[in-house]
Formats: C-alpha cells, structure tokens, sequence
C-alpha cells in the first residue's frame, strides 16, 4: 500500500527476529516451493533509509538472510510513487532511482541477488540460493501521458503496473478516491493496458476503482493479477479490496488475486480506519492549497500523519485473518487464481503477529497445512499460479 507513515520511520518491525516455530513438514514445504512474493516495498524504503539488504536489516521487513530463511525466490520489487510525486512531476526520476537502487543490490551481492525478466530464467539464476527480485511498479505515473515510457520501463525490467494508487490519474481511476474522474480507465489508459499487453508487462489491477478493473477486463487480451489486495467480502464498502464479482471476473479471464497480509487490508476495522486516512489526507491537501493560494503557510504533512497515525492504532491482528481470506478466496474463485502479495515494508509494520517478515512464508504454509490445503495446492498459492499467468502473458508479448 504504502502509508506515508513509513518514511518517517515509524516502523513497527522487532528488532529482535524470532526464528520460525512454523513446523518441520511447513519448513520443508516453503522451501522446496517457489514461493513468489507479488508486492514488497522495499526499493522506496532504500531511497528514505539506505540500508544494505544483502545482510540482516532488524528494521525491515525484507532482507537476504531472513528471505533465505522463509524460503522466499521471487520478489517483486515495487517501484512505488505518489500522487504528490505526479502533481510535482517528479514520478519518472524516484521510478528510475528506485529500479537503480534494485540493480545495486544484485551489484553488491550478485551471489544474493539476481534480477529476473522472466520466469524461464528462474530456475539457472536461483541456483546457490539466490533471491530473485522483478520490479513491480505501484502507480502508473512515472509514464506520464508518454506511452513510448513503457517499453523503456520494461527494458529496465519493469513486469507489472498497478494502473493508479490512492489518487485518479492520467490512466484510471482510484480506489481511494470520492470523486472518480474518469468513470474507470481513462481514453489514454486504454491505450495503456494495449501497449503493456504488447510488451509483456502484466496489468495490476489493486487500487484502481471499481469500473477501472472492469475496464481492464474489457480491454486486455491476456489474464490480469491483483498484486496485493484484500477480499472485500471481509472489509464491506472498502473498494480498495476486490470484490466477489470482479474476482471472480479476474479468474474466469485466467488471472490470479495475490492476497495481501497488511492489517489494514485484511482486518475490518482497520480497513475502514485506511479508507478514512485516505479521505482526511484528500481534504488535508485540498486545505493547504487553499491556505497556499492565499499565500499563507501550510500546514505540516507529517505532523499530519503523525497525529493520525496516534489516533487511529493498528489493532492486534493473527495469520487466521489471511488464512481466512485464503480459504475464502479458493473457495470462490479457484485455487487456481489464488496467490500472494505480502506489501512487507509498505505498512509501518501493522502486520499479523505471525506474518512479520519475509521469514514467515512457513508460518503461512503450515497455517494452510493446519486447514486441509493440499501441497500441491498450497505450491500453487506460494507462486505456481502466478508463474502461469507471467509466463502467459510474456508468450502473448512474443506473438
Ligand atoms: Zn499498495
């Protein structure tokens, strides 16, 4: 998702990093799968608080030594910019300098780190236990009104877009936002979802509004993801989670709903306390520039964050409210459709207990296990599924 909250370093992560007490048949399971791990962001966390990510990092959430111990292969790195960053026409630059940020850590460690373009590629580079990381870009922005910017971002590596973020923009419509602009995906954003289609780069539908994600299904001709979204079914009224109908509408064109861990997806309350941050935030930018307008000062966006994020406390939340999402979702949709997309590093720690870091997968795996999920069907979650759908659409690209 990533709260602004997180860039001022009010990260929840333990310092202390418990090893798994996930069970032996859980361990040896996470790490005899692939497991892909759709949205985790830790490229912008580098760009507000430089770390090394090649060696232990207690203040995050994602770090070699604990992705090796949780069994984690692929991570999509996202590449994630505001709707701050577009008004100020800044969204193409931090884009580029977070893909760089990724491209130095496998510069640093390439015995760590490889950068994968494409799943055929996976099983040569993940040997000697390399983590492998794909950029994911949060937020169509950076591309601008230019489309010819998405085929340099895919030859930087970039293999899906989430279409918008907590703002409309030029491409579609938001989640997050009360007044929809559009009334979906944008004349421009059609043409967007074409070009990614012809490039091979998968189409995100989390975040964009409702009437955007059935844009999308109309538009594309290759299965779309949900990076990291929640199901609705358990958050009512709280569209930044997908809802029964266009899950179902995602699965039947082939593509796959990667469930996110964050609190404030997957537990009700602090859903609805997401959704209001994102209306006081809209109101609160809409004050200073009118205060600004005025040519008086504005008032301080921390501060702001600051004094929300002590009103508003994550509650304590357990693995039961993803393992139910999980359960919820296969259910409905499929097994076939079901994957994962963590958000680690982009919600200021408000995870469930059990799911802290990149070194849990075997918490999740044996939470599966525990609820009658066969392996084979549990393999399919980690990341068969979302290697299918890749893999399909890079084939389409190719056509
Ligand atoms: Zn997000």
């Amino acid at each position: 998702m990533r709260f602004r909250f997180a860039a001022l370093g009010l990260s929840l992560s333990l310092a202390a990093i418990p090893a798994s007490a996930a069970s032996d048949a859980a361990q040896r399971l996470a790490h005899d799968a692939i497991i892909v791990d759709t949205h985790i962001d830790a490229p912008s966390m580098l760009l507000s608080h430089w770390d090394d990510l090649g060696v232990a990092t207690p203040g995050k959430e994602f770090d070699y030594p604990r992705a090796r111990q949780g069994g984690l292969d692929v991570a999509f790195m996202s590449i994630y910019t505001s709707p701050d960053e577009d008004a100020a026409g800044t969204a193409w630059q931090k884009a580029n300098t977070q893909i760089d940020a990724v491209e130095a850590m496998v510069g640093r460690h390439p015995d760590k780190f490889a950068i994968l373009r494409s799943p055929a590629d996976l099983e040569r580079l993940r040997k000697g236990g390399r983590v492998l990381l794909t950029p994911g870009m949060e937020n169509g922005a950076p591309i601008g009104d230019d489309l010819s910017k998405l085929a340099a971002l895919q030859a930087r590596g970039v293999r899906y877009i989430t279409l918008a973020h907590s703002a409309n923009n030029r491409i579609a419509d938001s989640s997050y936002a009360r007044d929809k602009k559009w009334g979906g995906l944008s004349p421009f954003g059609e043409q967007v979802v074409a070009e990614m289609n012809r490039l091979g780069i998968m189409v995100d539908v989390s975040h964009i509004s409702d009437d955007a994600v059935r844009d999308v299904l109309r538009v594309t001709d290759v299965p779309v993801i949900a990076s990291h979204s929640g199901m609705r079914h358990f958050t009512q009224g709280f569209e930044r989670n997908i809802s029964d109908e266009l899950a179902l509408a995602v699965a039947k064109e082939g593509g796959v709903v990667q469930l996110v861990f964050g609190t404030g997806f997957v537990n009700p309350q602090a859903a609805s306390d997401t959704q209001a941050y994102f209306i006081a935030e809209a109101a609160f930018d809409q004050e200073n520039a009118k205060l600004a307008a005025a040519g008086k000062p504005v008032k301080s966006k921390d501060a702001f964050d600051k004094e929300w994020e002590l009103a508003h406390p994550s509650p304590e939340t357990h693995i039961d409210a993803v393992l139910d999402q999980i359960d919820y979702a296969v259910k409905l949709i499929g097994v076939d459709h079901v994957g994962i997309g963590s958000d680690f590093d982009g919600v200021s720690g408000h995870l469930p207990v059990e799911l802290r870091s990149v070194a849990d997968y075997p918490n999740l795996v044996e939470g599966l296990q525990k609820r009658g999920h066969s392996d084979a069907d549990i393999r399919k979650i980690l990341g068969g599924n979302l290697l299918r759908v890749w893999t399909q659409v890079e084939k389409a690209a190719k056509r």
